[in-house]
């Protein structure tokens, strides 16, 4: 039995996350369906330990962690409008009620997974309530109100010197890049749709960071439609540059399931075995590592994505037939994990992803 993965998982987190705009239930869905599959009993299971103010504010503002605690209770959201506004509070990201709690745990959540691996209680650990990679210092961005991504790296970084993150989600890893624009302690990788219009509308390749960090932040910007073996391949041939320049001591991936068909949000043909192989990848170099969610809108497609990359990290097959459990008619009418593949049109042509790879080597080569 392989007993070095470990999962989070805690009611309050999973209750609170509903709150997210578009995700109502998913944490649910997700949990209950890797317990249908059995895979809970190859994992050590970790209660959150929510977030402390300081753990907060070693990425956020004073400011801004001080005006969540300050409407954590309140329930007419209409005072101090335009502080909300200036805060991102609005929009995709409107205020709840127990707003500083709901940070606290979401922040807590990939914390405490954070804090697993740094005292070597499992080689993988694994948050799916976590990935919140939007968020920025003093604001709230795209369903994203505390970047727990930031927060859990700075812990990791606590015994690990280098850490490499890894972003899968549809849209740019704005948030945790601009946390590490400057640093050339913390790689970031983002893989996302950079299609003109589309959120955040940042990730360009030629965006590589600043000062220090100059070329240890990678963008690799796709197009609508891009498919498993496209995608599959630019994993591969970008990881493959990456690991030569950057010697990681830890490893963060956010598997945001917005990139697969049949997201209300995403634009891309891609199914679970795509980001299948990506994992695989990952768990090949046998570091430390963090695997969190982050977007995913199709709910019952993005807990059969998570539940089937939890099956590779304990190494388990599972069956195609969804498993009797609470939510099973959710998963109708064919009742099968698998997910077919997208036909949306493919504007990633292969020379154009050629392109991508070289320009990324070249500017990778500036780090040797
Ligand atoms: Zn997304």
């Amino acid at each position: 039995m392989l007993s070095h993965v470990a999962y989070i998982e805690d009611d309050s987190l999973t209750a609170i996350c509903s709150n997210i705009p578009n995700v109502k239930d998913r944490g649910k869905l997700v949990h209950r369906l890797v317990e249908a599959y059995g895979l809970f009993k190859f994992m050590k299971i970790f209660p959150v330990i929510p977030a402390s103010r300081d753990d907060l504010v070693s990425f956020h503002s004073q400011s801004y962690v001080d005006f969540l605690f300050e409407a954590n209770e309140w329930s007419d959201f209409e005072q101090r409008e335009d502080d909300q506004l200036e805060y991102g509070l609005g929009y995709d990201c409107p205020l709840f009620k127990n707003i500083y709690e709901f940070a606290s745990l979401v922040a807590g959540g990939s914390l405490t997974a954070a804090k697993v691996l740094v005292d070597g209680d499992a080689q993988v650990a694994i948050n799916w309530c976590g990935g919140w990679h939007h968020a920025q210092r003093d604001e709230a961005k795209g369903f994203c109100y505390v970047n727990d991504i930031v927060i859990a790296i700075h812990k990791l970084r606590e015994r690990f010197d280098r850490v490499l993150y890894i972003d899968l989600d549809a849209h740019h890893g704005d948030g945790v890049e601009n946390a590490f624009s400057f640093s050339p302690k913390v790689m970031t990788v983002s893989f996302h749709n950079y299609d003109l219009g589309f959120f955040p509308c940042s990730g360009a390749i030629n965006e590589v960071g600043f000062g220090a960090g100059k070329y240890y932040s990678v963008n690799v910007p796709l197009k609508d439609g891009v498919t498993d073996e496209q995608y599959s391949w630019l994993f591969t041939g970008v990881m493959d540059l990456v690991k030569t320049v950057f010697r990681s001591d830890a490893i963060v991936v956010q598997c945001g399931a917005d990139c697969l068909t049949g997201d209300p949000v995403g634009t891309f043909n891609l199914t679970p075995h795509s980001l299948g192989v990506c994992v695989q990848k990952v768990l090949s170099w046998q570091q430390p590592t963090l695997f969190l969610g982050g977007g995913g809108y199709n709910i019952t497609n993005t807990a059969k994505c998570w539940t089937f990359l939890t099956s590779l990290m304990v190494g388990q097959n599972l069956s195609s037939d969804i498993p009797d459990h609470p939510y099973f008619l959710r998963y109708g009418p064919d009742f099968d994990i698998e997910i077919s593949v997208g036909l949306r049109k493919n504007n990633n042509i292969p020379s154009d992803l050629k392109k991508i790879v070289d320009m990324i080597s070249t500017n990778l080569s500036q780090i040797l």
